[in-house]
């Protein structure tokens, strides 16, 4: 087999969009041998899958697909070609993306698993260099894309803040990105101002990726969530189309939320319920274009409690304080804030709980409670985790290599712990 047998697996499942117990009965194995096969290797109760299953997997896959063809023109090209923006490949926005695109990337995610998790290396992008560009504080997005990078084998120069870049003595945006192409070969900006990545992205032919445009959009970080809901609902056995997804704090300036409910319109029936306090809601025209579609419900509370009822995911965000112009609050009031006893009362016990981070653990800042810590419904760690994967997965994309991932890997030299926090039941063995 090309690929590991819990990529082939999550792939084939992701095709055909079953659940964990359906695709279990679609192919006459007990949902308890799938999930052994689903395992990470490290894992002791991981099983290899038989080859019959796989044969039998791939002509059911293969079938699927060709009908899917005759229903509609089959995608062709490479994927960087299919998402590219202005005629380059570079990655402004999740609006780039059509349900099948992001689950192909999705699919280059999977494949980088055990690079992430620290059981193989890959070079494919030795010699590359990446340019990021922060002028925004930033720990997850600046040392995972940093990260991602290095782990595909290339390296890394960055620059932090305004202080420490020549902007501080007036150049432009421009001239900036111009000077920055000379010296590598892909950038992640963040930058305070929305619309001002696409302007760095207009003065290069490198890809460039958003890493944050102030309250406009964080495609990497909503293309990472969406992964995060869709590995813990195969986990849970349960399917997003037709799922309840309650977003709840700063809807105004929150740009992980704007990209996300974009993101999540792709996919059939959702119920979103967009809980904000007064003045924080969700920009109207965000709310049209989803709309529009007239394929989803969407509703809005000002209350926590209603919102949250028989929610299937929760995904909370921090107040953006930094980014507030005339608004009088301060910030959450107590009810506002999302607790075990709040989740335990309004949602099922396989719900899940969500945020970009970071939460403001403050006194009285009152964000995502940390009394949710050792909850496994609390996916925030896994979530955060899996900026690695999607991320090397957008490198790989952009820069054309994903096809040289897979036979490009080598086991690791040293002993990485199977453990990498307190509360990982088993790193990353809940696939
Ligand atoms: N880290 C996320 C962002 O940069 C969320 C946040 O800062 O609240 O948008």
């Amino acid at each position: 087999m090309a690929v590991s047998q819990q990529v082939f697996l999550r792939d084939a499942m992701r095709r055909l969009n079953l659940t964990r117990d359906i695709f279990a009965a679609r192919i006459g194995v007990k949902r308890r041998a799938l999930d052994t096969w689903l395992l990470p290797e490290a894992s002791q109760e991981f099983r290899g899958m038989p080859e019959v299953v796989q044969r039998f997997v791939t002509e059911i896959v293969e079938n699927e697909l060709l009908l899917a063809k005759y229903a509609q023109s089959a995608q062709s090209g490479p994927l960087r070609d299919r998402i590219a923006t202005n005629g380059k490949h570079q990655l402004l926005s999740v609006e780039q993306f059509t349900r099948e695109s992001v689950e192909e990337l999705f699919s280059v995610a999977d494949i980088m698993q055990p690079i992430a998790r620290r059981q193989k290396v890959s070079r494919v992008l030795e010699g590359a260099v990446l340019g990021n560009l922060f002028f925004e504080a930033s720990t997850r997005t600046r040392v995972s894309f940093g990260a991602a990078f290095c782990r595909l084998g290339g390296s890394v120069c960055d620059t932090t803040g305004f202080t420490f870049s020549s902007m501080a003595k007036g150049e432009s945006i421009y001239d900036t990105s111009r000077v920055m192409s000379g010296y590598v070969d892909a950038m992640v900006i963040r930058h305070p101002e929305q619309g001002s990545v696409a302007e760095f992205a207009r003065a290069t032919n490198i890809p460039v990726v958003n890493g944050g445009d102030g309250a406009g959009e964080h495609p990497s970080q909503a293309l990472l969530d969406l992964y995060t809901i869709l590995t813990e609902f195969s986990r849970l056995g349960k399917l997003l189309d037709g799922a309840h997804i309650a977003v709840t704090g700063d809807l105004k300036y929150g740009r992980t939320v704007h990209s996300l409910v974009k993101l999540l319109a792709l996919y059939r029936g959702l119920k979103f319920t967009l809980i904000s306090p007064p003045g924080l809601e969700m920009p109207a025209e965000i709310i049209e274009q989803i709309a529009r579609q007239g394929k989803h419900v969407i509703e809005q509370y000002h209350s926590l409690e209603e919102g949250l009822k028989d929610a299937d995911v929760i995904y909370a965000t921090r107040v953006q304080k930094e980014r507030f112009s005339d608004e009088q609050l301060e910030g959450y009031t107590a009810d506002f804030q999302v607790s075990k006893e709040v989740v335990d009362r309004c949602c099922a016990p396989d719900a899940i709980v969500l945020h970009p981070l970071p939460r403001d653990s403050r006194e009285g800042a009152h964000d995502l409670s940390t009394d949710l810590n050792h909850d496994p419904r609390l996916g925030i760690f896994r979530q955060a985790d899996n900026g690695i994967p999607v991320r090397m997965a957008i490198f790989a994309v952009l820069l054309g290599v994903e096809n040289l991932v897979q036979h490009s890997m080598r086991d690791v030299t040293w002993s990485p712990p199977s453990h990498i926090g307190p509360e990982d039941a088993v790193f990353h063995g809940m696939y």
